[in-house]
């Protein structure tokens, strides 16, 4: 059986939570977490990188960092995404504005956002859908001239860029996630990316409950105490000691998944030259992560044949968002502005193939083989 995702191990990642129970050092901001945050700051050039809990968290936390986005106030954010992106900012009582999809990426098409923008508009949400990059150019330009903050959902963009740029480290604020199912992952983790330093300290100090206890470690304050709002996104040691070991390899799983990617491109493209797939593309100043490969079937239907077809023959495919707009909780806090030309349609239509590091090649030729099979 061939399953869709296999969570990341690095091989080092006992011995280094072993050591963390060793020492006693079990709880957050211990020294794994510090090592995880120097790496991807060093990797993404980012000012300040913080470990959470989730990536849900680290969208909360950009939330709770811009407090100008209040009741009412308006985020405008793409149909087709988490529901996380859209909760972050409903918890703040903020309105998710919807804005269509564009079809060759499944991105958010920057040219419908300024339209969407009103004088409630505090924010924009872009995600970069598979690990490839949004419009950003556009959407930074948007934003600077509407005075609207930028919030990268860059759940599945670590190790990717937009023209030489990390992903997350764009806009104002970027989030990641360290999900079993991302590219690498903690079990349950995310990271903050901050661009500017001034939002540093209120950071540190909203992620530890509203408290100095961070200026506190560091010896800045002889004890700590509450002087804001907050909450607990600190993740365990533990889980920052397994995700380093995989950072530490970051760039041999990114290369492993790069190969996969490749293999099934380019064996699935004389099914998509014939016209019966499509296959993902990837703008040009877009370099990606292979964080997923995906094609796009005829229609709904004949996407839950191939899933049947596939499983009958042990291959594990998916579909994937439903979108929000259409959800219950969608219809209920947000609204869809403008026609939803392509979010429906081509959601319906895509099909996630097996993705995982420690996929073999001969399994991607498999796979491949059977979807073959079945449009033969
Ligand atoms: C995985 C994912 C999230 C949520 O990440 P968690 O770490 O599970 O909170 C949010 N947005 C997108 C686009 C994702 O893929």
């Amino acid at each position: 059986m061939i399953n869709f995702n296999v969570p990341p191990c690095a091989d080092k990642a006992m011995d280094y939570i072993r050591e963390c129970v060793k020492n006693q050092k079990i709880c957050g901001d211990g020294p794994y977490t510090k090592k995880c945050n120097e790496w991807i700051e060093k990797k993404t050039g980012t000012a300040k990188c913080l470990l959470t809990t989730s990536c849900t968290h680290a969208t909360e936390l950009a939330a709770l960092l811009v407090p100008e986005i209040g009741p009412g106030d308006e985020v405008i954010m793409p149909a087709y995404t988490f529901v996380s992106t859209a909760d972050a900012f409903v918890l703040r009582r903020a309105v998710p504005v919807f804005v269509d999809i564009r079809p060759d990426t499944m991105n958010i098409d920057e040219k419908l956002i300024e339209d969407a923008v009103t004088e409630r508009t505090k924010a924009i949400v872009p995600v970069h859908y598979a690990g490839v990059s949004c419009e950003m150019d556009t959407i930074m330009d948007i934003a600077q001239r509407h005075g609207l903050k930028v919030i990268e959902d860059a759940a599945q963009g670590i190790m990717a860029s937009y023209k030489g740029k990390a992903l997350g480290t764009i806009g104002d604020f970027g989030c990641f996630s360290f999900h079993e199912t991302k590219n690498y992952s903690m079990g349950e983790g995310g990271a903050l990316l901050i661009r500017d330093r001034k939002y540093v300290e209120d950071a540190e100090i909203i992620r530890e409950k509203g408290t100095n206890r961070t200026k506190y470690y560091r010896g800045q304050v002889d004890k700590y105490t509450w002087i804001n709002y907050g909450s607990s996104y600190l993740p365990s040691d533990m889980n920052a000691a397994y995700l380093y070991a995989q950072l530490e390899i970051a760039e041999e799983i990114n290369d492993a998944r790069l190969a996969i990617w490749k293999r099934y491109y380019e064996t699935l493209e004389p099914l998509a030259r014939a016209g019966r797939i499509e296959l993902p593309v990837v703008p040009e100043g877009c370099v990606h992560n292979a964080h997923m490969f995906y094609i796009k079937t005829k229609d709904i239907q004949e996407r839950s044949a191939l899933i049947d077809y596939l499983k009958k023959n042990e291959i594990y495919a998916v579909s994937h968002y439903i979108p929000l707009h259409t959800a219950p909780a969608g219809r209920m806090f947000g609204r869809f502005h403008g026609e939803d030309r392509y979010t429906t349609a081509e959601s319906e239509r895509l099909l996630r193939l097996p993705m995982y590091y420690g996929l073999e090649l001969e399994q991607v030729d498999y796979i491949c083989g059977k979807v073959g099979e079945f449009y033969r």
